[in-house]
């Protein structure tokens, strides 16, 4: 892809936009773009540079996600909503043609990576929460004030405002800034595993320093390898790549979401709006949870993946009511006319309470409570689910996990009896 129309090739030291930005190294990358970690010279910070491939189609693109971007800037000016800040935007011309790039305030791992990074198991439901409160917060800014429908929410799309591993986040390493590619090094394919070693012996150094200050405080820097504690990790998150977002009433694609968190109107083609994210954001609360996806269809012998994805969604959460189910442009393909599936005729009814002890060991007040918030998410009437806002009242977001409760209360009693000891022993002298 690194050819006309494709990638822009960018080397450590290279600068954009007149010198005001300095690529330090690789942070990402997408069907449209590559994403870099840069130094922005002007304010002393970093930032990620997100350079667009260069053909008609990719340049529309952006200009599409710029203004998405830019409407979100303007009407958040302190950054407080937990959605990605659009810093600057340029072109930037190369061998490979004009690419235009998005300066974007530089942020840490996707939610993906943490629960990869916790080997799959599910976070803690209080780090479940707070993540939550951040999407929430994030949704009912771009909902309620600026009537955009995000439309492709998932793990990879959201960005913890810190990286996983400290030796990566340049800030917290406390790692100079390169300010000029590195001399006495030719230029060719040799030049990145130059500077990637020395970058790596750099970083090799920071960790060392890191772990030095961190190790007593079970932070990430912290050694333990086999624990993989979270603990140090900030888990506020912000939501990110507008690539497909659009105005509410401004839409432009049928097919939005991506499967997995793709919503049962957007199936059917019954026309759809925020409540479509609300949809994702269910998905993405359980995942966070258990560590798996909710739905993960596949199409099989008679059935296609969109039919298989309706039925599990039937068996996890009820027979879809047949307005519902015979009410969309699609409707006819999956549905007959009693509002039963036509390929897949036996369903194997569960619920979401039950999924969650039996599969995934939840206790069951924790089970009852997590699912008293994720089903009015997951109601098949678009209409009935919570808003972002409303959702960001549910009881379930104030829960302190049980554990924490029972711990805080017994060190409570402790605390208490040791009081009247200490008294007594007072007292009795
Ligand atoms: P897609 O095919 O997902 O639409 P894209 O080309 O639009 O990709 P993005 O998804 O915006 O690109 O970014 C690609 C990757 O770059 C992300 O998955 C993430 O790892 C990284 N990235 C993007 N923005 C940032 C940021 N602000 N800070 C840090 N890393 C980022
Ligand atoms: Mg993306
Ligand atoms: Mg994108």
């Amino acid at each position: 892809s690194y050819r006309k129309g494709g990638y822009h090739a960018v080397r450590i030291g290279d600068s954009f936009s007149g010198g005001r930005y300095i690529a330090q190294r690789k942070l990402g990358w997408g069907e449209f773009s590559t994403v870099w970690l840069a130094y922005d010279t002007r304010s002393s910070e970093f930032v990620a540079l997100k350079i667009q491939k260069s053909a008609p189609q990719f340049a529309q693109a952006a200009l599409h996600e710029i203004e998405v971007l830019s409407a979100i800037a303007d009407g958040d000016p302190s950054n407080s909503k937990y959605v990605v800040r659009l810093i600057d935007h340029f072109k930037h011309t190369g061998p490979n043609g004009q690419h235009s790039c998005m300066v974007l305030e530089f942020l840490g791992d996707s939610l993906l990576r943490l629960v990869k990074y916790n080997r799959y198991k599910g976070l803690e439901l209080d780090k479940v929460r707070e993540i939550c409160k951040c999407i929430l917060i994030g949704l009912d800014y771009l909902h309620r004030e600026l009537g955009i429908i995000h439309t492709d929410l998932k793990l990879e799309n959201v960005l913890l405002l810190s990286t996983i591993n400290a030796t990566q986040d340049p800030i917290r390493s406390g790692t100079p800034p390169i300010l000029e590619r590195p001399e006495g090094i030719p230029n060719g394919g040799a030049t990145m595993n130059i500077i990637e070693k020395k970058l790596k012996q750099r970083a090799r150094r920071a960790a060392a320093r890191i772990s030095g200050r961190r190790a007593s405080m079970g932070g990430v820097g912290g050694g333990a390898k086999t624990n993989r504690s979270l603990d140090g990790i900030d888990l506020k998150c912000k939501v990110v790549d507008f690539g497909s977002a659009c105005w509410a009433d401004k839409q432009f694609a049928q097919e939005i979401q991506t499967r997995q968190y793709r919503s049962p109107e957007v199936i059917l083609q019954s026309g759809y709006s925020f409540s479509a994210d609300m949809w994702s954001f269910a998905c993405i609360a359980f995942e966070l949870a258990t560590g798996e996806m909710m739905f993960t269809p596949k199409g099989g012998q008679g059935f296609s993946e969109d039919e298989d994805h309706l039925a599990m969604m039937m068996e996890l959460l009820g027979k879809i009511p047949r307005k519902i189910a015979n009410g969309g442009a699609r409707s006819k393909d999956y549905f007959d006319r009693y509002g039963d599936l036509k390929r897949i005729r036996r369903l194997k009814y569960g619920s979401l309470e039950k999924l969650l002890i039996d599969k995934f060991r939840f206790s069951e007040t924790d089970a009852l409570e997590f699912a008293k918030f994720l089903c009015p998410l997951l109601d098949f009437e678009p209409e009935n689910r919570p808003t972002a806002q409303q959702c960001s009242q549910h009881p379930w977001l104030n829960i302190t996990s049980q554990n924490q409760t029972e711990v805080k209360s017994e060190s409570g009693m402790e605390k208490v009896n040791v009081g009247m000891r200490n008294l007594q022993i007072k007292a009795g002298k």
